[in-house]
């Protein structure tokens, strides 16, 4: 087969689609002015931001525009949802789970060194979280459960809704009321984002995930929530994110979200077909393989495969050079030698999390394009274990 490029990880970052482009650029050229100064220039920015913002408000079914603040990207929205609710509450505790993404992870780290407390939820084999051990972590001290809507590296979808319940309940009987976020990075613009249905105080989401531009993200704050802000500065965003606003990439995300909501359902039928298609091509066409999604309880474009004996950077290096652009686990994990905190929690063995890619499909994506993976792929897989000891050993034995 003739060699083509495939980008294949559309969960790392997507390009920029041509409508959100257009809609950005006379922000950076004749809409120049600062959204807080008084006079023309500003008043048009400052009303572009205003219509953007109702728009984003709009668009994950926020009571008022005011809950929604603009970030420089998710893992800020991310490290203001924790962060910021623990300087801003009584109490000392955050819940999370053992995948979330580092932005989450880390953040958590960070506060147990600085004498909060922090507990990391398991998963099932199919990723999901423990909601009896979530319950039972529960304390008097307690602040926020900050659990990840969909993860980045196997797709797996979280029962938020279930969980928003659970804390509801247990909020009747409390005078500090326990807040839910959710890191929506990886399903903004993939599922339809509802704050109300899903029960969250905080949400996060992040442009450059969805056709977007990079280094913008939001987070929704519930109308009532405490929280103190991490950077001091001016007025912007009410005060939680100061700093002269990014109208440009502000318009541009929100245009972003807007096509992804309006196309989702025709696009994630496809993007779940091509998904699909690959999953059923590798199982059958590649020996010693264990698919890591559970495509029942998965976002459609996202394929996590473990490839038995073999070390996965090889792999995506031969990938690489054949114009097919994948992952090992996940973006933010590659070049570290740890095996990722995702596959150990699903109770993937060492040596499976070594040969693992993930594959992320998205709305560019083509039958022509998973095609050439198919008739590629399988040969590559074959070649880099025959360079691999542990394989030539197994076939050997
Ligand atoms: C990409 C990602 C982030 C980080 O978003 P940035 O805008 O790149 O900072 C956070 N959480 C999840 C789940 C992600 O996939």
């Amino acid at each position: 087969m003739e060699k083509r490029n495939v980008y294949l990880d559309s969960s790392a970052t997507t390009k920029v689609r041509e409508e959100v482009l257009k809609e950005m650029l006379p922000y950076f050229t004749d809409v120049y002015g600062n959204a807080s100064s008084v006079h023309t220039y500003g008043q048009q920015s400052k009303a572009a931001l205003t219509k953007a913002r109702e728009t984003f408000a709009k668009l994950i079914n926020a009571e008022s525009p005011e809950e929604i603040i603009f970030t420089s990207c998710g893992t800020e929205s991310d490290n203001i949802a924790i962060a910021g609710s623990l300087l801003a509450n009584k109490g000392n505790h955050v819940i999370t789970s053992k995948i979330e993404h580092h932005a989450i992870l880390f953040t958590c780290q960070n506060l147990e060194k600085k004498g909060y407390k922090a507990d990391y939820i398991s998963v099932d084999k199919t990723g999901i979280v423990n909601i009896e051990e979530l319950k039972n972590k529960i304390t008097a001290d307690t602040v926020i459960v900050s659990i990840m809507h969909a993860n980045n590296e196997i797709g797996v979808i979280e029962p938020i809704e279930e969980i928003s319940k659970v804390l509801k309940e247990i909020n009747k009987t409390r005078k500090n009321k326990i807040l839910l976020h959710t890191d929506a990075v990886q399903t903004a613009g993939k599922l339809k984002l509802d704050v109300q249905k899903l029960g969250v105080d905080l949400l996060s989401v992040s442009g450059h995930k969805f056709y977007g531009p990079k280094g913008i993200g939001a987070l929704y704050i519930r109308k009532g929530t405490k929280i103190e802000p991490l950077f001091h500065g001016g007025h912007h965003e009410f005060g939680m994110k100061p700093g002269t606003e990014n109208v440009a990439e502000i318009v541009g995300m929100t245009k972003a979200l807007e096509l992804a909501n309006e196309e989702m359902e025709q696009e994630s039928k496809k993007i779940f077909k091509l998904r699909n298609k690959l999953m059923n091509g590798i199982a059958e066409k590649i020996p010693e393989v264990v698919i890591n999604t559970d495509i029942k309880y998965a976002v459609p474009s996202v394929l996590s495969v473990s490839f038995n004996y073999l070390e996965g950077e090889s792999l995506l290096l031969m990938l690489d050079m054949a114009g097919i652009a994948a992952s090992a686990g996940s973006a933010c994990a590659t070049g570290s030698a740890e095996p990722s905190h995702v596959l150990s929690s699903i109770g993937a063995s060492p040596l499976a999390a070594q040969g693992t890619l993930r594959f992320s499909l998205g709305r560019y994506n083509t039958e022509e394009d998973i095609d050439y993976v198919l008739d590629v792929l399988p040969k590559l897989v074959e070649k880099v274990r025959k360079m691999s000891p542990v394989w030539t050993s197994k076939t050997e034995g």
